[in-house]
């Protein structure tokens, strides 16, 4: 498998090859605080695998954990953390060209899961505003 994806600006770009280590979809504070969502879907890939090109800046936003973001748009790409996840860089699927392509098997830290994400599907829903 191929994936490619990239920012919401276009300059910063990303490919993967292989299978996805794990896909997930993560609860944790710092993935919402990060994206300003209520959670984040990731696939992990090996690093020797990934390549990633454009104008993009790194964050440690805990101790061992560096985000990767556009330096031009923000949009967050994909997280290293060689302490928790050696080898491996986890991409933010929703920044895929597909972002059907990967999608997750499992739910992690959700002992941080905001309460309403639960009820989510229960909600009225719109193909595009009510009215
Ligand atoms: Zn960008
Ligand atoms: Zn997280």
């Amino acid at each position: 498998m191929q994936v490619e994806g990239g920012c919401h600006c276009g300059v910063s770009r990303y490919k993967a090859r292989g299978t996805p280590q794990h896909v997930s979809v993560c609860h944790c504070d710092d993935c919402r605080r990060c994206s300003g969502a209520p959670f984040v879907s990731w696939a992990a890939f090996s690093s020797t695998d990934f390549e990633s090109s454009g104008d993009i800046k790194a964050y440690a936003s805990s101790t061992h954990a560096v985000r990767h973001f556009c330096a031009r748009c923000g949009t967050g790409l994909y997280y290293v953390n060689e302490e928790a996840l050696p080898g491996l860089v986890d991409i933010q699927t929703c920044t895929l060209d597909n972002p059907e392509a990967l999608a997750p098997q499992l739910h992690v830290q959700a002992a941080e899961q905001l309460g309403w994400t639960l009820g989510l599907e229960d909600l009225p829903k719109f193909d595009r505003f009510p009215g």
